[in-house]
């Protein structure tokens, strides 16, 4: 297909799918969210820090790279790694007296919403999802807050030994408190001496420091648990993430056994609740391989239906599987790695028993799902094409509050880089022998194990926002998706 009639396809499946995500009676999402507190920080805030720290631990503590951040010297040196080197950095921290430096040294930053769960049921919420049921172990005040008011989203809470679903901000636990993560953001072309050392940033990007206090447990709480089934009846899906804070050993000494059993036990009383349920897993970057192949391997394996991951974490699950090649030749940026990553999605597929594996990258997205699905190619199809329009609106308006604010989205023209990328894998697939010319060209492509669904997408060129996106694409996708079973 030509792009102008790719441009057609969106037109007519946006607003069939959109007209149709109200056949959705309901979603349930859990597990992960936090407040990020964003802070662009300048020279003077760095001079500042300096100031204030023990110079000759920050110089020790560099050389050791520290992985975690237990002190202000920690967090300082981290920093001026990143910076030196203009590399975005994740680093945990489990000691909660760092936020209160933090603040009182940087200021209060700009909070929003943060963590996949929190991200994916306000989108959900926002695009009118009839019920959109959130479950946050965690549950604080000042977290609930961050959820927007809409009437279709809910928190369940115990009360007189019955299960009620209540706004988040009607539902938290006043003895809960919020997890914080803190997101540096500097600008390239900053420049300043540390210990006789010039630095100069190269580039624009950030080091988050992501909060891990003891008491983020990916578990849910025994007297909803065991009330679950009186109100799930209606739910079509679940939308499960956070599985990356399972802790080899935690605090009161449980192994991820403990908890595994825990996600496996509720995926489980879900589908007794609602046998047609189907359960999708946002993937995320897991830096502890052991916990990674944990979560592939007996979390996902069997227990799910369906996965969304991005490029990067589709190499990180190979890797672990064993495909060390495989996943090396997806992040080459070279003209194989869209062919390793198609092969990639489908190893996914069949290793991990899935009924849908769905891929997003910049330009194009691939979902491979199993000759079992109870979704046709078709359909999973158009649920891509609506994906990438919410995706895209997103980008463009830095947050979509109503399933109306989506249409904006269509206004973005399909990104030529990509297509034509989507164009290189049609040649290394029909080379193979996989397909023939006019599935490719169509975007479905049937194999006698799997099918293919693969589309160019909409990318806007200087996006207010793009974090979040990942979730909302995988998200839009996977609900759409459920709309289309319960038009059947
Ligand atoms: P996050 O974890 O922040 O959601 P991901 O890497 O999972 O990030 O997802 C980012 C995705 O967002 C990309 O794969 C791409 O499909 C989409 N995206 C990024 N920038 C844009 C843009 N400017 N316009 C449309 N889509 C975008």
């Amino acid at each position: 297909m030509e792009i102008s009639d790719w441009e057609r396809e969106y037109r007519d499946s946006y607003f069939k799918m959109k007209d149709m995500i109200h056949n959705v009676r309901g979603v349930f999402v859990a597990y992960n969210c936090n407040i990020d507190s964003i802070k662009k920080i300048e020279k003077t805030d760095i001079l500042h820090m300096l100031n204030t720290v023990n110079t000759q631990t920050v110089k020790s503590r560099l050389q050791e790279y520290p992985r975690e951040i237990s002190s202000p010297e920690d967090f300082v040196a981290r920093l001026l790694i990143s910076m030196r080197d203009g590399k975005a950095a994740e680093v945990p921290t489990y000691d909660l007296k760092i936020h209160d430096w933090l603040t009182k040294n940087l200021g209060q930053g700009k909070s929003r919403m943060g963590g996949q769960a929190g991200i994916i049921a306000n989108t959900l919420a926002n695009i009118d999802v009839r019920n959109v049921i959130a479950y946050v172990p965690w549950l604080s005040k000042e977290q609930a807050d961050y959820f927007v008011n809409k009437d279709n989203l809910f928190h369940p809470i115990i009360e007189n030994n019955h299960l009620r679903l209540k706004h988040p901000t009607k539902a938290y636990s006043s003895n809960k408190k919020p997890k914080i993560n803190w997101i540096i953001e500097y600008s390239k072309g900053i420049e300043f001496d540390f210990s006789g050392e010039k630095i100069i940033v190269p580039r624009d990007n950030r080091l988050i420091v992501s909060s891990r206090p003891p008491w983020i447990k990916i578990d849910m709480e025994k007297d909803i648990y065991e009330h679950l089934q009186e109100v799930y009846k209606g739910i079509d899906g679940a939308l499960l993430s956070g599985y990356q804070m399972i802790k080899e050993v935690d605090e009161d000494g449980n192994t991820y056994d403990y908890y595994v059993d825990k996600s496996v036990k509720l995926i489980k009383k879900l589908k007794e609740v609602n046998p047609k349920i189907r359960i999708h897993v946002e993937f995320t970057s897991i830096q502890n391989r052991v916990i990674r192949n944990v979560i592939l391997k007996k979390i996902i394996h069997e227990h799910v239906h369906s996965i969304g991951l991005d490029t990067v974490e589709v190499a990180n699950a190979l890797n672990v599987l064993g495909y060390e090649e495989l996943a090396f030749a997806v992040i080459k940026k070279d003209e194989r790695a869209i062919d390793a990553l198609y092969e990639g999605a489908v190893i996914l597929l069949h290793e991990l028993k899935l009924e849908r594996v769905q891929v997003h990258s910049l330009g194009y997205y691939i979902c491979v799902s199993s000759k079992d699905s109870p979704v046709t190619p078709e359909d999973h199809k158009k649920s891509l094409l609506f994906a990438a329009t919410v995706a895209a609106s997103k980008a463009m308006s830095g947050d979509i509050t109503t399933l109306e604010d989506c249409d904006q989205g269509l206004e973005v023209p399909i990104w030529k880089d990509g297509y034509n990328k989507f164009e290189t894998l049609e040649k290394h697939l029909i080379e193979r022998g996989i397909g023939t010319l006019k599935e490719l060209q169509d975007g479905c492509v049937c194999t006698p194990k799997h099918d293919v669904i693969i589309i160019p997408t909409k990318v806007v060129k200087n996006p207010v926002a793009t974090v979040g996106i990942g979730d909302t694409i995988s998200a839009a996708a996977f609900v759409s998706m459920l709309s289309t079973l319960n038009a059947k």
